[in-house]
Parts: structure tokens; C-alpha cells; sequence
């Protein structure tokens, strides 16, 4: 069985699907691996690194797309609208594809794979269950962006992060306030505490206060109904506009007083809630920095516009998109032993064996034998009445 790994397309996208390390661990498994030429430059990872692992590197995206029984992508169709077009007449049936795929956003993209008899796995769904947590790629490129809005956010501020006695005085240190305590949110905090910041976060699920604390940040104690804020796989419920009208008011003055707030807080399935008014903003003082994680689900703060730089009120708003883009080495290798994890989760004898009453393998298959299989996607496409 082959395994193709083609070069990214999404523009800006600079990570890869599988680095050299990973390749023995596919070649022990009966696996041969094909890569694009140059899929690894911009992650760092070069062609000749590729076959000191025992991997095939392959001229042309075509014959990559032509050899291969398993397509390795960090961004397959629906994660990749416009450029990913061009790769489904290339994709045959009986083929298998596994990336990021937007199922929930873009779910008319699975039944385009699904049309092309291809089945499409996507690495957003991996049930968070203990025995996935090595694929839970979500997880690993949230670490990522929480990480690098911490850095983004330091670099824009017209102030230090660490606090600092001089023999020109005393420096204050930056006040930072992250809202939204996930896997992006407690990374954030731990990278903003590491540059020496004071730092405060809030979340509606009540459970996080001692991740929160036992970073060395202040929970945001607000006088909010959160009983039920938490459901089974533990995200977050959605709230009614009520809550969350309530929410911004007693956020306003934490916010008033950060020289930074990071927000990242997210429903699944649903666009990020409005936490950060325009007027919040302008509240803040001049030069503070505001990063939205959410931008691309809708965004937590008003002023917030994808992948722009916006200034509100003198303060700047960054909106990134795809921060796991711009640290791809890392990137790249945290995603490929997800990937490739489950891949190998997959395989039986060097060859795909999909056990459909599996829950990572059905939680994850989206299109199958022709159809779109995943219920989720299915009531997207065709809403029951
Ligand atoms: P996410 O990206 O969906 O949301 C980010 C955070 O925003 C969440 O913590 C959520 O509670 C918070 N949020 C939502 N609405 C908010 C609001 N109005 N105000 C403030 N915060 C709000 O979530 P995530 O980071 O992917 O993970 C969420 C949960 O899943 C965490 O409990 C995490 O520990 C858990 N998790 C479990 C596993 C596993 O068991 N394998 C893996 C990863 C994450």
C-alpha cells in the first residue's frame, strides 16, 4: 500500500503532512511512502531527509495523487476551498484521504469526495478519548496557537512583558488577561506567565480555576450561572445572548485594565460567541493589544477581522487564522504523528482495514463507499424538517 504525502496548497500553508521521522514507522507497518518534492521545504524537512527514512519522493503532484492508496494532507478540500479544487479529479475511487477537512463548516466538501468514491477521513473529529489522544491533532495545533499569540502579542505591545527594577526604574509587568481556558487558552497562559507577564483567565467551565491556578494565573471569578456550561466530551455548551450580555458586562473592567486580552473561546459546531465589544476595546488603553483566536469562527472581539491587523480606539486587533502555519516544523511534526497514528490505527497486514463499529474509526470517517456516512455531516447536508 502507498502513501502519498503531496505538497500543501492552501495559501501560507507551510506545514506538511509527514515528516522523515515518521517514515519508518510507516515503512515497518508494509507502507511505502511517496512525498511531492519539496512538500518539507518550508517546514524545513528537505527531499533528501525524506529518503535518508526510506521514503520515495515523487516529481510531479499527479503521479503522487495516481500511485497512492492513502493520501496524507494537513488541509484536504473543505479546509482548502479554492486550491484543494484542483486536487479532486485527480482522486479516484476506492482512494482514502486523511486531513483537516472543515466537516462541520464545510460539509458540502465531503459529499464532493464522497461523489468521487473516495473515503475521507477528518483529523477535526478524533473522539477526545484517552486511546486517541496521540492523533488529537485539534489539541496539538491548539498548543501551537496558543503559544504564538503569546509571542505575537509581546512583539506588538509597546511595553515588556516581564516586570524589571533597573537603575532607570522600574518596569511594571504587562497585564494579561486570556479568555477561554482550553487547550489554546492554558497554553497561552503558561507562555505568558514563562515571559513573565501577570496574568488573568476566565472560562465558563468552572472546572478549569485550578488548571488556571496551578499555572500561576487568576481565575476571573464572574458571578455567572455556569451549572450547566459543560457538556459530556468536555467543551462547552452554547449560553443564550442573556449570558453572554451578562458575561461582557462583568468582563468589561478585567478587560479595561489588560494591556493584552486573548480570546479563544469556542462552541463546537456553532460560531464563537461576541465576548470583546467595540466599546470594551475602547475602553482599553491606547496601544494595547487584542488577539483573536476565534477570528475565523466568527471571532470573540468585535473589531476582530480574519488575518487583518485592525486598529480600534488606538488599540491594535489581530485576527490570525492559521498561526500553526507560521511555527511549521513543530507544526508539522506534532501533526504527522497524529496523522500518522491514526493511519497506523487503520491499517492490518499492510493494508487499510476500516472496523466500522470502532469509535475512532467511525467518529472520524466522513465519506465512505460512495456517501457521506457521518451523522453530524449527514444532518448538515440534508436537515431533518
Ligand atoms: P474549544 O477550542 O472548543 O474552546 C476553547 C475554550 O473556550 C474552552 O475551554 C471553552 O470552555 C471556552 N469557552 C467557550 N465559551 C466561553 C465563554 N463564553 N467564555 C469563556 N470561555 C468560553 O475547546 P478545547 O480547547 O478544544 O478543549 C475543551 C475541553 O476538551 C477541555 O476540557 C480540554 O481539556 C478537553 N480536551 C480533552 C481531550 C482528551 O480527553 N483527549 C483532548 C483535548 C481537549
Amino acid at each position: 500500500m502507498i502513501v502519498g504525502v503531496p505538497t500543501e496548497t492552501y495559501p501560507g500553508e507551510r506545514r506538511v503532512a509527514t515528516i522523515p521521522a515518521v517514515v519508518p514507522a510507516l515503512t515497518k507497518a508494509g507502507l511505502d511512502v511517496l512525498v511531492e518534492t519539496g512538500a518539507g521545504d518550508a517546514a524545513g524537512f528537505l527531499d533528501a531527509a525524506y529518503i535518508a527514512k526510506g521514503a520515495r519522493i515523487a516529481t510531479d503532484r499527479q503521479q503522487v495523487f495516481a500511485d497512492a492508496d492513502v493520501v496524507l494532507q494537513v488541509r484536504s478540500l473543505g479546509a482548502n476551498p479554492v486550491a484543494g479544487r484542483a486536487d479532486l479529479e485527480r482522486l479516484r475511487p476506492g482512494q482514502t484521504v486523511i486531513g483537516f477537512s472543515e466537516p462541520l463548516g464545510e460539509p458540502g466538501a465531503a459529499g464532493e469526495l464522497a461523489a468521487r468514491g473516495v473515503s475521507a477521513f477528518s483529523m477535526e473529529l478524533i473522539p477526545r478519548i484517552s486511546r486517541a489522544q496521540s492523533m488529537d491533532a485539534l489539541s496539538s495545533m491548539a498548543t501551537i496557537s496558543g503559544y504564538k499569540a503569546v509571542l505575537l502579542a509581546a512583539s506588538t505591545l509597546p511595553r515588556m512583558f516581564p516586570m524589571m527594577m533597573t537603575a532607570a526604574g522600574t518596569v511594571a509587568p504587562a497585564r494579561v488577561f486570556v479568555v477561554g481556558a482550553g487547550v489554546a487558552g492554558l497554553q497561552a497562559i503558561a507562555s505568558a506567565r514563562r515571559l513573565g507577564a501577570k496574568v488573568e483567565a476566565y472560562d465558563v467551565r468552572p472546572a478549569v480555576k485550578e488548571q488556571v491556578e496551578s499555572l500561576g494565573a487568576t481565575f476571573v471569578d464572574l458571578p455567572l450561572d455556569t451549572e450547566s456550561s459543560e457538556d459530556k466530551g468536555g467543551y462547552a455548551v452554547g449560553q443564550d445572548e442573556a449570558f453572554y450580555a451578562r458575561q461582557r458586562e462583568m468582563m468589561s473592567r478585567v478587560v479595561a485594565g489588560s494591556d493584552v486580552v486573548i480570546t479563544t473561546a469556542l462552541i463546537p459546531g456553532r460560531p464563537a460567541p461576541v465576548l470583546v465589544t467595540d466599546a470594551m476595546v475602547g475602553g482599553m488603553t491606547t496601544g494595547a493589544v487584542v488577539v483573536d483566536l476565534a477570528a475565523e469562527r466568527g471571532g470573540n472581539v468585535e473589531p476582530s477581522r480574519p488575518d487583518e491587523t485592525v486598529i480600534a480606539h488606538g488599540v491594535t486587533v489581530l485576527g490570525p487564522t492559521n498561526l500553526p502555519a507560521t511555527v511549521p516544523y513543530h507544526a508539522s511534526q506534532m501533526y504527522a504523528k497524529n496523522v500518522v497514528t491514526l493511519l497506523l490505527h487503520l491499517v492490518k497486514d499492510g493494508a487499510l482495514q476500516l472496523d466500522l463499529e470502532d469509535e475512532i474509526t467511525r467518529g472520524t470517517l466522513v465519506s465512505h463507499g460512495g456517501e457521506v456516512v457521518h451523522p453530524r455531516v449527514c444532518d448538515l447536508l440534508a436537515p431533518p424538517d
